[in-house]
């Protein structure tokens, strides 16, 4: 039984999270949404069940519809602006946690890279990951 726990927060640390046991799977998303909505090149989201996570603090979300029709919801801190978590209307109980957040991140290996359409061109990944032009189908659930 691994119990390992990760532990994160925002910026101000406001928020703070423990998650226990390892992510279903971690990926480098690259779209352009993560882009504006983080200022940065990529989010690398490691997914989670929510009764792996526990959250403190107040979390604000903003929702945007994405090409699949659903609705991505990214969850960041009111006071200093952080995104630490984004979750899916089509995937309920699992969690996408920011891995930027972490203060501790175990067993984190990230295994894609999504929307390369979007690849900023100065942003490089491992050369042996699967890339992804745009979402690819979701990886079966997690046997537990
Ligand atoms: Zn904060
Ligand atoms: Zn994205």
């Amino acid at each position: 039984m691994n119990e390992s726990k990760t532990t994160g927060s925002c910026l101000c640390a406001a928020v703070t999270y423990e998650i226990t046991g390892d992510p279903m799977f971690t990926g480098h998303c690259c779209c352009i949404d993560c882009q504006k909505a983080s200022g940065a090149d990529h989010i690398t989201l490691t997914f989670y069940t929510d009764d792996q996570l526990k959250i403190s603090g107040e979390i604000a979300e903003y929702g945007v519809v994405a090409d699949s029709g659903n609705t991505n919801y990214r969850q960041f801190c009111p006071k200093c602006g952080s995104r630490l978590f984004s979750r899916n209307s089509a995937r309920e109980g699992v969690r996408g946690v920011h891995a930027g957040t972490m203060d501790n991140p175990k067993n984190i290996k990230p295994s894609r890279v999504l929307y390369t359409k979007d690849q900023r061109p100065w942003d490089h990944f491992d050369k042996d990951l699967p890339c992804f032009e745009q979402m690819p189908p979701p990886p079966p659930p997690k046997e537990s």
